[in-house]
């Protein structure tokens, strides 16, 4: 193979195509990228190579033989697998199996290819299986797949050395393709529900996603700690970035009279200056922390003051002084008149 052969699997699998079967027009090769190698697998040069090696060159005939034919098909109404034996221009067996939609297309055609062979095993004699997705037979045919179902797949091939993949053109007006395909896109709203394992990483995805709901959902309608949502509105897995004083600060969680009070370790939630102990008092107002105080901001701006120290390196220091002050001076701050 050629260097000039690199490129996006759906050009490489058409070059592949028009290498093999050079009678048949590109547009012919009907390769979707969707279809196309593969959301799974990610093919090195060198095995896209000895892949290439073991496609089977074979032009399909419609000549009444009895020959399997898969297809899987995915659309907004659905997503469905199925196969179908031909002997003599007639079906003589068919399966139809009804996908969940978060599977993908190649999904469905594999799914197909493995029921396929699992039927044509109990043929006892030889048979060829011929399937239209180019990417699916070349993920058959690579060795160092990890994709589970591909691997039975193979393990099933091994065994029964009487079962032949094909490929052949999609939309061709081979008969046993058109059947194929009719019963997947009829599985897609008709077929028996088929449940798959779905694949670890998508289940990892769907945990993840789902966990990720339930927290957003807690911190957008939770009853505590609302004036750090007016602050951190959006959940996220990235660290806000704030040390322990600003954490303190911002959350109002630390050596606080208010904060002290609302767990009944105090019986008043003032300082002992007599104003409400809470974080922006200290701020701005108790004259015990004077030295580190900032300008007093309206109501209607408290918010974006508090987002303005975040912003300002100077804001941050002043504040983390601010709060080492109001830690190691508590006796004096916190002081218990009862
Ligand atoms: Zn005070």
């Amino acid at each position: 193979m050629e260097n000039s052969e690199v490129g996006t699997p759906t050009e490489f699998g058409l070059k592949i195509l028009q290498k093999l079967y050079p009678n048949i027009a590109p547009r012919a090769a009907q390769i979707h990228p969707d279809q196309t190698l593969l959301e799974e697998e990610k093919f090195s040069q060198r095995e896209i190579d000895d892949i290439v090696k073991k496609l089977p060159n074979e032009n399909h005939r419609d000549s009444g033989a009895k020959a399997i034919y898969t297809d899987g098909s995915k659309t907004d109404e659905g997503t469905g697998s199925a196969y179908c034996l031909l002997e003599n221009y007639g079906i003589i067996a068919s399966w139809q199996g009804k996908l969940d939609h978060s599977y993908s297309c190649f999904q469905t055609e594999i799914l197909a290819i493995k029921m396929a062979i699992e039927a044509a095993s109990s043929l006892h004699r030889p048979i060829k299986i011929w399937i239209d997705s180019l990417s699916s037979l070349m993920t058959v045919l690579n060795p160092r797949t990890h994709h589970s179902i591909v691997r039975e797949i193979q393990t099933l091939l091994l065994s029964h050395k009487y079962i032949h993949l094909r490929w052949l053109k999609a939309h061709a007006c081979y008969l046993g393709n058109e059947c194929a395909d009719q019963l997947a896109k009829e599985a897609t709203t008709k077929g028996d529900p088929f449940f798959l394992p779905k694949p670890l990483l998508y289940l990892k995805f769907d945990i993840r996603s789902a966990a990720y709901c339930i927290w957003r959902d807690n911190w957008d309608n939770g009853e505590t700690g609302r004036s750090t949502h007016d602050i951190v509105p959006r959940v996220s897995n990235k660290p806000v970035g704030w040390n322990r004083e600003e954490k303190m600060f911002f959350t109002g969680h630390g050596p606080f009279p208010s904060y002290l009070h609302r767990f009944n370790l105090r019986t008043h939630e003032n300082c002992s200056c007599g104003g409400k102990g809470d974080p922006s008092y200290y701020a701005t107002k108790c004259w015990f922390a004077l030295s580190w105080h900032f300008q007093t901001p309206t109501a209607s701006l408290k918010l974006q003051w508090l987002k303005n120290i975040l912003t300002n390196n100077l804001s941050r220091t002043r504040l983390r002084l601010l709060m080492r002050f109001i830690c190691d001076e508590n006796n004096l701050i916190v002081e218990d008149n009862n």
